[in-house]
């Protein structure tokens, strides 16, 4: 029977759940507390260039086919892909880098350049990870963590001893070469724990990396939301952006609709993000939406199902305190996704040595994971990433000039200012120019930055976390926080707090189990 589901949020997961929902049929509309649907992946445009504002590597395309798939159509249906070469270049010094080609061989090649008898000893490990990709992604993480019997199949059982090693030892058993292991490490940092804290089992991440490979939507990550909002309306789904939710309703343990701030509908044409520039001032929407239609006030929604794609810790506080699963201790003692500093900077001339995305392994590794994860404090040398979208997609940046992105991560909750951002910002650009043997500073026609408290008042994001709740031994599957609330009936969750955790992928999976939990329990 048709149901009015309302939905929180418009990340990935949350529009990934009106789209299953919708299309069994279902009333399925979105609030979203932002003038723009995306969440963490919004997008910020400003004088011809055009930034994604979170997500940039477009892994595991696999998980796209199969979602636009579930609906009869393909990525290609929404967005241009383009398989990237080289997937990313790293630098480790001044005249030290290393090009991660698009194929196996050429891996294999820089590989065997850098460490003799690497390339064979990579194949093994790569074999070992497309099996546990095979494992993992085609199965084990399209189930719901409702019990721990999910992961216990035949398959599983002869690789337990995997949960309880990590990628960290795994990778050394094999390789002596730091640049190497460094390399083999740095696709976990996308489940937001350090190597050392994560099962090896989750190496099946090497394999999205080197086996998969990167790609890139042609205009950016964005087009991926696009894509979804597209497919969502034309199944019925209804989409209210400036419209933040600030109660959840319980009736006798059931939720039974939500209190919506100031309701406007959707706008279709593009415009600016609001993003915030320093800690001060907020840029400003460039285009007025035509059809935004303020009704004003605060408005009650009634909903049979309430799902929300919002961080967990944010919609529990939503809930009387007496019916939130989890009480702030347990979020306290839980490890965090790493928070980031974040640049998007237009250049007023082509930037030389750089790969679409470059990573600046250059300072201590060890040191940096250190300060997010132990210490909870600035780090002294950040290790950062750079992206340069405009290298091989011509949409993003003007002629002859060039759009990029910078990324340092960071702690969840350190102190952010205008200050720390800007003195980062030197940090990081005096190396830059450095490695990369070229000014840039003079060619910067414009900066932008987000940070912790952006990501505190932007998405509500616990801490100012900026990918979730790390998927570490202890918060896999059946143990992270639950899809559907213990407390609340016709209350679900989705997103990269719960299940299966952060990353696009996975916030994609996420909204179609909970989805799918909805329509069980209402056939019940
Ligand atoms: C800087 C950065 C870089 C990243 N890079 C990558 C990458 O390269 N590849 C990759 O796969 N992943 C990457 N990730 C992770 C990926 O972007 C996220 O895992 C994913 O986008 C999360 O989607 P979500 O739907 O779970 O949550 P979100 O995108 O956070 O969506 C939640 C939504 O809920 C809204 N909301 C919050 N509170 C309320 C309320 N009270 N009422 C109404 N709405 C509310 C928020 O505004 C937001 O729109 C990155 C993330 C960041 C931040």
């Amino acid at each position: 029977m048709k149901k009015k589901i309302a939905i929180i949020g418009s990340g990935f997961a949350s529009l990934a759940a009106a789209c299953y929902l919708a299309k069994e049929g279902h009333e399925v509309e979105i609030f979203e507390k932002n003038a723009e649907i995306g969440g963490r992946a919004r997008q910020l445009k400003k004088d011809g260039f055009c930034f994604d504002i979170g997500p940039t590597w477009y892994w595991m395309p696999d998980v796209f086919e199969r979602f636009f798939a579930d609906f009869g159509k393909k990525p290609s249906d929404y967005y241009e892909l383009k398989k990237l070469d080289p997937a990313y270049k790293v630098f480790f010094g001044k005249d030290e880098s290393i090009t991660i080609g698009d194929s196996l061989e050429k891996i294999c090649a820089a590989f065997e350049a850098e460490e003799s008898g690497s390339s064979k000893k990579l194949k093994q490990f790569i074999e070992e990870a497309k099996n546990n990709y095979d494992i993992a992604i085609k199965d084990l993480v399209y189930r719901p963590g409702v019990s721990p019997m999910e992961l216990v199949t035949p398959t599983t059982a002869r690789k337990i001893g995997q949960f309880f090693s990590t990628i960290s030892k795994e990778v050394r058993k094999e390789f002596d070469n730091q640049k190497l292991i460094q390399i083999l490490e740095f696709p976990v940092l996308f489940l937001g724990a350090k190597a050392s804290n994560t099962p090896a089992f989750y190496s099946f991440m090497n394999y999205a990396d080197f086996g998969l490979g990167t790609w890139h939507p042609n205009g950016g990550m964005y087009k991926v939301i696009e894509g979804m909002e597209s497919l969502a309306r034309s199944l019925g789904v209804q989409i209210h952006t400036n419209s933040p939710v600030l109660e959840i309703y319980v009736e006798q343990d059931t939720a039974t609709g939500m209190l919506v701030k100031n309701q406007e509908s959707r706008d279709k044409s593009v415009r600016d993000v609001p993003i915030a520039i320093g800690t001060e001032k907020r840029l400003k929407n460039t285009g007025k939406p035509k059809d935004i239609k303020p009704t004003g006030g605060n408005k009650k929604i009634t909903a049979d199902y309430i799902l929300s794609g919002a961080d967990y810790h944010h919609t529990e506080t939503l809930l009387p305190e007496h019916k939130r699963q989890y009480k702030e201790s347990y979020w306290q003692k839980k490890t965090f996704a790493p928070s980031a500093l974040l640049f998007f900077v237009g250049f007023n001339k082509k930037i030389e040595q750089v790969s679409h995305h470059t990573l600046f392994f250059d300072t201590d590794f060890e040191a940096h994971a250190k300060a997010i994860y132990d210490d909870a404090k600035w780090p002294e040398d950040p290790l950062f990433y750079a992206s340069f979208p405009s290298v091989t997609d011509a949409s993003v940046a003007p002629e002859n000039k060039e759009a990029g992105i910078f990324l340092i991560p960071l702690a969840p909750d350190v102190e952010d200012t205008p200050a720390l951002r800007e003195k980062y910002f030197q940090k990081i650009i005096t190396r830059f120019e450095k490695l990369t043997r070229q000014n840039v500073t003079d060619q910067i026609l414009f900066k932008e930055s987000f940070c912790v408290k952006d990501f505190k008042e932007e998405y509500n994001s616990y801490k100012g976390n900026a990918y979730g709740l790390a998927n570490t031994l202890l918060q896999t599957a059946f143990l992270r926080p639950k899809l559907k609330s213990k407390k609340v009936h016709r209350l679900f969750f989705a997103g990269q707090l719960s299940v299966p955790g952060p990353g696009v992928p996975p916030s994609l999976i996420s909204g179609k189990l909970a989805a799918g939990l909805i329509q069980k329990e209402m056939k019940l």
